[in-house]
C-alpha cells in the first residue's frame, strides 16, 4: 500500500494529504460540537440514570442512549404516576394528562426539541425527585395529547317531578343547564309541552309514580341509568333537581379518571359505612352487610366501564328489583350495586355537596372549585350558600347570585 502511494506522482500524494486533513478537521468539528450541544432528543438520559436508576452507571455511548430511549420514556411515565395524588391507577398517559392541569405554563415555552439551556437547567434540578415530575410534563408538551374528556362525553341526569317543574326545573333551565344543553336530560313522572319546548325535548317522561318512595326514586334512577347505557356516552352523572351543577368543574373532574376504569365518584352523607341486614331465606340469622353510598342529593358519577358491569344485573329496569330486594331508597341501592355486589369502592370527591350539610360552610372563595351545590327549606330556615347578589326575596335559593359569580356574562347578571 505504501509502496503504492510513494510510487504516484507528487500532486497526488499532496491531494490525498489535502483530502486527510479535511477529513480530520470535520471530525474534530462534529466532536466539538456534541460536546457542546450533545445529540438531539437524547439528553433525558442523565436525569434518569441519576435519580431513578440510583447507582447505574450512566450510559457512555451514543448508541446506548438511542436504544434506552423509549426506557426513559417509560421510565418517566411510572415517576408520573408514581407522584400523582390520583386516589387509583390510571394509565400513565392519563395520568400525565392530569397533572398538566396543574402544570404552571407560564413557567417556561417548551421549544419542540429541548433547548441547551433548558436541558442544563433539568439536569440541574434533576437531582431532586421533584424534576421528573416537571420533566414528564415537558416531554409531553412538545407532543400534545387529545382531550380525555369533554362535556359532550358526558351524561348529566337530573331526576324531578311534576311538582317541582315550576320551582326547581325552571331555576335549573335559567341558570347551569344553559352550559349543558345537549348533555342534561330531566328524568319526571308526566308530560310537560311548556318545559320539554324550554329543555328543546330533553323532559323525558319515565311514567314512574309521583311522590317521594323509594319505589318510585328507584323507578326514575332505573331509568336514567338505561337511558344512559343506550346513550353510549363515557360517564354517568346524576343530580336532583335541587342541585346547582358547576358544569366546567364538573368535566375538569372527570377529565381526571377514565371513563374505561371502574369509577364510583360521589360523597357520603353519613360518616360511616351503612350497615344492612339482608333477608336470608336459607338461614336462621340475617346476614349482615356493609356498604358506602354516595348521597344522591350531593349527585355522583359513574364512568362507562363499570356502568357495563352494572348492565347485566341492573340493566333493563333489574335496578329497581334490587331495591325492591334491600328495601332501600336509590341512592343506596346504588351503593349496595357497586360497592357490595360489584365490590368496586365508591371514591370521596368532596366537592359535591347535599343540603345534608351546612351550605353557608363552603367558602365563596372556593365556588368556582366546586362541583355542586344545593339548598333545603326546613323549620322556617333556609339552608343555601352565602353569596352576595340578588337579594334574599328575589333569590332565596341563592343559585341566581352564584351562576352570576361563576359566569358573570350571563344577561340577567348585573353589569360588571
Ligand atoms: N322527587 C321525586 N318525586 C317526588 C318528590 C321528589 O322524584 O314526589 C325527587 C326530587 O325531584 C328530587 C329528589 O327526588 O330530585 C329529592 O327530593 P327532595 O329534594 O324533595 O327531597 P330530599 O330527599 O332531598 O329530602
Ligand atoms: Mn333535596
Amino acid at each position: 500500500m505504501s509502496l503504492t502511494v510513494l510510487s504516484l506522482p507528487q500532486r497526488y500524494k499532496r491531494l490525498l494529504q489535502a483530502m486527510s486533513l479535511a477529513v480530520a478537521v470535520v471530525y474534530m468539528t462534529l466532536l466539538l460540537y456534541q460536546s457542546a450541544y450533545g445529540y438531539p432528543g437524547m439528553q433525558l438520559q442523565p436525569q434518569l440514570s441519576s435519580s431513578l436508576l440510583d447507582g447505574n452507571e450512566p450510559a457512555t455511548t451514543t448508541t446506548q442512549h438511542a436504544s434506552e430511549l423509549p426506557v426513559a420514556a417509560a421510565a418517566l411515565q411510572l415517576v408520573a404516576v408514581a407522584s400523582s395524588p390520583s386516589p387509583s391507577p390510571i394509565t400513565p398517559s392519563l395520568i400525565i394528562r392530569k397533572d398538566i392541569h396543574s402544570f404552571n405554563f407560564s413557567d417556561i415555552e417548551v421549544s419542540e426539541r429541548p433547548t441547551a439551556t433548558l436541558l442544563t437547567e433539568l439536569a440541574r434540578r434533576s437531582r431532586n425527585g421533584e424534576l421528573l415530575h416537571d420533566l414528564s410534563q415537558r416531554a409531553v408538551t412538545a407532543t400534545p395529547q387529545p382531550p380525555t374528556t369533554e362535556l359532550d362525553d358526558i351524561f348529566i341526569s337530573v331526576k324531578t317531578t311534576k311538582n317541582y317543574h315550576d320551582t326547581r326545573l325552571a331555576l335549573i333551565i335559567k341558570t347551569w343547564f344553559q352550559l349543558a344543553r345537549d348533555q342534561t336530560w330531566f328524568f319526571t313522572d308526566t308530560d310537560d309541552h311548556y318545559y320539554q319546548e324550554k329543555t328543546k325535548g330533553h323532559l323525558i317522561n319515565t311514567k314512574c309514580s309521583q311522590g317521594h318512595f323509594r319505589k318510585a326514586l328507584c323507578c326514575k334512577m332505573s331509568a336514567e341509568l338505561d337511558i344512559f347505557l343506550e346513550s353510549g356516552k363515557k360517564w354517568f352523572c346524576h343530580f336532583d333537581d335541587d342541585n346547582y351543577v358547576n358544569v366546567p368543574r364538573l368535566v375538569k373532574l372527570l377529565d381526571e379518571y377514565s371513563p374505561s376504569v371502574d369509577w364510583y365518584l360521589g360523597k357520603p352523607s353519613i360518616s360511616s359505612p351503612l350497615e344492612i341486614h339482608l333477608d336470608n331465606k336459607n338461614a336462621t340469622t340475617n346476614k349482615k352487610i356493609t356498604f358506602w353510598f354516595a348521597t344522591g342529593g350531593a349527585g355522583f358519577c359513574l364512568s362507562r366501564a363499570l356502568t357495563l358491569k352494572m348492565l347485566p344485573i341492573a340493566g333493563g329496569g333489574k335496578f329497581i328489583s334490587i331495591g325492591d330486594k334491600i328495601r332501600f331508597p336509590d341512592d343506596v341501592t346504588m351503593g349496595f350495586i357497586i360497592e357490595h355486589l360489584l365490590k368496586v369502592p365508591l371514591t370521596v370527591v368532596d366537592n359535591f355537596h347535599s343540603h345534608l350539610e351546612p351550605m353557608e360552610v363552603i367558602r365563596p372563595d372556593t365556588f368556582q372549585d366546586q362541583v355542586s351545590f344545593s339548598y333545603a327549606h326546613m323549620k322556617n330556615q333556609w339552608n343555601v350558600i352565602k353569596v352576595d347578589g340578588f337579594d334574599l326575596k328575589t333569590d332565596p335559593k341563592r343559585f341566581y347570585s352564584l351562576h352570576c359569580r361563576l359566569f358573570p356574562y350571563f344577561s340577567f347578571c348585573p353589569p360588571l
